[in-house]
């Protein structure tokens, strides 16, 4: 098998819960365990989703992908070099493979600047081009790849719509021909009836160009149409990953067959009982000894809280491809 584009090998991301002077004088800080040891692979061209309830730690993952935030521990491999001990200079120009669409279209565009320089910024920080007019020829070009008209170069994000901004956003990213996007829940702060467009545009951009993507999203069904492999995450730790029917069909983690049943409208395929979880997920502040799923899991053991750490990702079948980090996942299927 080739090497992946991208490798994230044991990561960790801890955040600081209180900047208080005192907390810390007095060894009262806690940290937030976001990420707590994730392997992940993201192979060139390919649609990587990742899943999880809020807090999971999705976003987190991706920015210390993407090397937006650096990892407390683990490294992240990209064309075989540890991003982490890059000079800044070679980490600038890795930042041209490797980019960001933001959650939050609105939040993430200098309001004070015009469509045209939000993209042409983007080409500019890489001296892409060589003068001003090539520089409004492919701002141009960009505007018109992701769906938006020239004449929108001269607006300013306060008179485009949330989707027309996403669209925005999404220009900035292609502008520098990346090798790898984290597209952060690019739809869910839009209203429904532009989310389609915006997917709809992103399956394209994946089609014609050899992008690879992480796509960081709620709607499983999108999940299911867009994406080649999925990852699952739970409390900052992958439980599952595959590929997209592997995922989605039995064998499954617990955590898995949760998330798949509470669907509200479940896959044709679903045969499954509904489980509902109960309550919410546990902090990560202080996260449940063993597996941290066993508080909340349908067929949790009397050990599975009393081990050292939580389990390894195990593969599934001979080939390697399926992974879940359970040992008792086929009791899944006496459960069903
Ligand atoms: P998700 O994207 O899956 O919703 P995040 O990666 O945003 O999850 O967050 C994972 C955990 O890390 C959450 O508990 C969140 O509150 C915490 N967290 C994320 N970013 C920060 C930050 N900059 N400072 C402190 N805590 C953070
Ligand atoms: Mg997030």
């Amino acid at each position: 098998m080739t090497d992946p584009l991208l490798r994230a090998e044991g990561l960790v991301k801890e955040y600081p819960t209180s900047e208080r002077f005192l907390d810390r004088l007095l060894g009262n800080r806690r940290w937030v365990q976001a990420l707590q040891g994730v392997d992940l692979t993201v192979r060139a061209g390919e649609t990587l989703a990742l899943v999880g309830e809020s807090g999971c730690g999705k976003s987190t993952l991706g920015r210390t992908l993407v090397h937006l935030e650096e990892p407390t521990a683990g490294t992240v491999t990209h064309r075989g070099d540890d991003l982490g001990s890059l000079s800044s200079s070679a980490l600038r120009a890795r930042r041209r493979d490797l980019q960001y669409v933001f959650q939050n279209p609105t939040a993430s565009l200098d309001p004070r600047l015009t469509v045209g320089d939000a993209v042409g910024e983007a080409l500019d920080a890489h001296d892409l081009v060589p003068d001003d007019r090539t520089r409004a020829r492919r701002i141009a070009e960009l505007l018109e790849t992701v769906g938006l008209r020239p004449a929108h170069a001269t607006r300013y994000p306060r008179e485009l719509s949330g989707g027309q901004r996403q669209r925005v956003g999404i220009a900035r990213a292609l502008a520098v021909d990346p090798e790898f996007v984290v597209c952060d829940e690019p739809v869910s702060a839009l209203d429904v009836s532009v989310q389609a467009g915006i997917l709809d545009l992103l399956a394209d951009l994946q089609a014609e160009r050899d992008i690879a993507f992480l796509l960081v999203a709620h709607d499983l069904s999108v999940v299911e149409h867009l994406a080649d492999r999925v990852a699952v995450m739970y409390l900052g730790h992958v439980v599952e990953r595959g590929t997209v029917d592997e995922v989605f069909s039995p064998p499954y983690h617990p955590y898995t067959y949760s998330l798949l049943s509470a669907i509200p409208e479940p896959d044709p395929r679903w045969d499954g009982d509904r489980v509902v979880l109960d309550g919410t997920v546990p902090s990560a502040t202080d996260p449940p000894d063993g597996c941290a799923f066993h508080t909340r899991c349908p067929i949790a053991q009397s050990d599975c809280g009393a081990w050292d750490a939580h389990p390894d990702l195990e593969p599934v079948d001979g080939d390697g491809g399926h992974e879940i980090a359970c040992p008792y996942h086929d009791l899944l299927e006496e459960y069903e």
